[in-house]
């Protein structure tokens, strides 16, 4: 038998880490879990993910009809109910709005991999989902092409869902960890460059993903490109694609006097030897 309770506390618990961690503003964001092949329970609309009670979750069924709960259930559940129905496997999902993973879409950039071991065997490629109004059915389809492929995707100019065939606290995980990585490449790129970890040294990690249990990484089933966007954060621009000034046209380019053949050899022996016969004579 579920304990729904308990269910309905690990759903708050998770409300008050994704606030914490600024992953969702005001009362953005939202957390479902399954009960059962039937039922799913879900955050409210309009009310802080930091401040949740268990008494706040909503129950729908899996049409989105609500059947239990005081407060209106959020309209994103939408989102939530196609994951679950593609994947009867799937027991938790969280969608909320981390703003380093959420400005990679904002910015028109895909995930790059290949960089961190962690993000590499836990989550494997990220995939952003194309911009639809939040809310309506259209939206909640974007996901469908990766819930079975991926942890978490990005949605483009919104944010991101996870999902867990474990639990809530796995889908919020992901983000985690997704959120802290998009934060280290933002980082190192300002800084400079991105370096990658070779494909040959990838696969090491992908054996590793295998032998933990955490089953074979869709990259290899598809045969898929290990790396992407490797573009990201190739150093800094040269002069010519910032339109920065050239070196010959900056101002440390040396006086015309400094130049190779601008001062004969016998005047700079000249000079020198009247510098020396002043110094001489100074010191006499
Ligand atoms: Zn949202």
């Amino acid at each position: 038998m579920v304990n729904e309770f308990k269910l309905k506390q690990e759903i708050c618990e998770v409300g008050r880490k994704i606030y914490a961690k600024g992953f969702a503003a005001a009362n953005d964001g939202n957390i479902s879990v399954r009960v059962d092949d039937k039922t799913v329970l879900c955050t409210p609309t309009m009310v802080s993910k930091g401040y949740l009670k268990p008494d706040d979750i909503c129950t729908v069924d899996m049409t989105g009809r609500q059947i239990g709960g005081r407060r209106k259930r959020t309209s994103e559940v939408l989102l939530h109910l196609e994951i679950y129905k593609v994947r009867p496997d799937v027991k938790a999902v969280v969608h909320c709005h981390p703003p380093y993973a959420t400005a990679f879409s904002v910015a028109g950039e895909e995930i790059p991999t290949c960089v961190l071991p962690e993000v590499e065997v836990f989550l494997g490629t990220i995939p952003t989902a194309r911009y639809e109004t939040p809310g309506a059915s259209a939206f909640a389809e974007t996901i469908l092409p990766f819930v079975g492929k991926a942890k978490i995707a990005v949605l483009k100019n919104h944010g991101t869902v996870a999902w867990s065939e474990e639990s809530v606290d796995r889908a919020y995980w992901w983000t985690e960890i997704l959120d802290a990585y998009c934060r280290i490449l933002v980082l190192a790129k300002q800084i400079g460059r991105v370096e990658r970890i070779s494909e040959p040294k990838v696969e090491e990690l992908l054996d590793l993903k295998e032998r933990f249990g955490l089953g074979v990484d869709p990259r290899r089933m598809e045969h898929a490109d290990l790396c992407v966007n490797t573009d990201f954060g190739r150093g800094f621009r040269s002069p010519a694609e910032c339109g920065c000034p050239t070196p010959s046209a900056s101002p440390m380019t040396p006086p015309e006097i400094l130049k190779p053949g601008a001062v004969s050899d016998e005047e700079v022996e000249r000079m020198v030897r009247e510098i020396t016969d002043r110094i001489m004579a100074a010191v006499k």
